[in-house]
């Protein structure tokens, strides 16, 4: 809908129906959306609109229009000169989650392409990009020509967010970061699928983080989430599923973004952690088999665990790296990755069993040791972060060491260090087995 042809509407109307629970019409949703991008709607009137929207929620109804209102603000990229099925790989954000580097060059050795386009650091969670960055000479701003180029040929690049895609996206959700309006379930989905579908994909695999260290902490809403997302993805002709998966503990012991890429490394080469290697390769087994590489979930995930075995998923990360700029030496020598000065050891106050680890403050410590940005203006420091020495259920004595804090300027590490002392509880019962994948949403 046009809206050069709604200019009668008022947008106080729009904010004070939303605000009392009604349903807008596509059209308004297009007034909105398309006069907030123009700069014809201020930002305190778009802000309150989103204030209602998170109080009043939005139905099905209105997060289809929505997303393709912020879809069609921006171009999409024209992927005709490149074969293949092409399946992207999105997670709802957490902490240690560095599953982009193993899940996509698994599926991108099985023959499925992969248009990576990710995101920067906000708040608790790690950013893909920031990660990848801290190889030495790592350049995400492919331009739209590398980007196919290298898709055509390598079967996966990486890519940050242009200014031309999806530009309503990037606005608005620069105003929510900074208005508390972020956690809202139709303002995620909407935001996420209108990047997604701009990439010209297929298909695609969500993998929706649910717990302390995720957005959506209960896996109620997790669901809800998934499935406004899935119905987006249908709406648009799309197939996408979603993994709902457990965000109570980091993922995998490495947080930190150097920290990160040497973890998924050691992952691609078959020796990484026992749940970061099962969430890659279920997370795998979907794209294979959304990319047509495979008849079952059962067959592509076979493929997936062969291709990590016989290294052709580390072969194919090392040349991505390559084409993109990076040196593919630091994947097997870390002292040529960022590395910290300063090291700090948490260790237990007393034995018994870990119960928690507490993923949201585990990602506030990082990030505030450096890890992490509070604005979108702040530089990172790639070198630092956290190394969990333990995960939940195991059996720890008193003195033992938790975690290490790895650091290179002294401030704030006083202050990380109580944060990462709060995450951990040491109880005298060993606590009941958590799944790591809860449920499976979509086609
Ligand atoms: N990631 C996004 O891209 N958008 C959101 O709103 C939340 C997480």
């Amino acid at each position: 809908m046009c809206y050069s042809k709604c200019l009668i509407m008022r947008t106080v109307d729009l904010i004070q129906r939303k605000r009392d629970g009604e349903e807008l019409a596509p059209e308004e949703i297009a007034f909105l959306v398309d006069g907030y991008t123009a700069g014809d709607i201020p930002d305190y009137q778009m802000s309150a609109f989103l204030m209602a929207v998170y109080f009043a929620g939005m139905t099905d109804r209105e997060v289809g229009p929505l997303t393709e209102c912020m879809l069609r603000s921006g171009g999409t990229v024209d992927m005709t000169g490149v074969p293949g099925v092409k399946v992207d790989k999105h997670s709802t954000g957490g902490v240690g989650d560095k599953t982009s580097f193993i899940v996509a060059p698994l599926a991108a050795a099985a023959g499925v392409v992969v248009p990576m386009m990710s995101g920067r650091a906000l708040g608790h969670t790690g950013g893909t990009l920031d990660k990848l960055e801290s190889i030495p000479g790592f350049r995400t701003n492919l331009t739209a020509e590398e980007f196919t180029r290298q898709l055509a040929e390598h079967g996966l690049a990486f890519i940050g967010q242009t200014d031309e895609l999806a530009p309503a996206d990037r606005k608005l959700y620069a105003l929510r970061d900074v208005t508390a309006t972020v956690e809202s379930v139709p303002l995620i989905s909407s935001s996420i699928m209108s990047k997604k579908l701009a990439e010209g994909i297929d298909a695609l695999i969500l993998d929706v983080k649910v717990g302390s260290g995720a957005f959506m902490k209960k896996q109620v809403d997790a669901r809800r989430l998934a499935q406004t997302m899935v119905a987006i993805g249908r709406r648009m002709d799309k197939k996408v599923r979603a993994l709902i998966t457990d965000m109570n503990q980091p993922l995998g012991y490495a947080v930190g973004n150097a920290l990160e890429i040497m973890e998924a490394s050691q992952t691609l080469q078959n020796a990484g952690p026992e749940d970061l290697t099962k969430l890659s390769i279920e997370l795998a087994a979907h794209m294979i088999q959304l990319g047509k590489k495979a008849a079952t979930v059962e067959e592509a995930r076979r493929i997936a665990e062969s291709h990590l075995v016989d290294g052709s998923a580390y072969r194919k990360f090392k040349a991505v790296v390559q084409a993109q700029g990076g040196n593919p030496q630091a994947l097997d020598k870390f002292e040529l990755l960022p590395n910290a000065t300063g090291m700090r050891e948490i260790v237990s106050p007393r034995g018994g069993y870990v119960s928690i680890i507490d993923a949201h403050l585990i990602g506030m410590a990082s990030n505030m040791i450096g890890a992490g940005r509070d604005k979108k203006e702040d530089a990172i420091d790639p070198a630092v972060g956290i190394i969990l020495e333990v995960k939940v259920g195991e059996k720890v004595d008193a003195g033992s060491i938790l975690c290490r804090l790895y650091y290179t300027r002294e401030d704030n590490v006083e202050e990380a260090a109580e944060l990462v002392e709060d995450a951990f509880r040491i109880s005298a019962q060993k606590p009941d087995e958590r799944s790591l994948i809860l449920e499976v949403v979509g086609v």
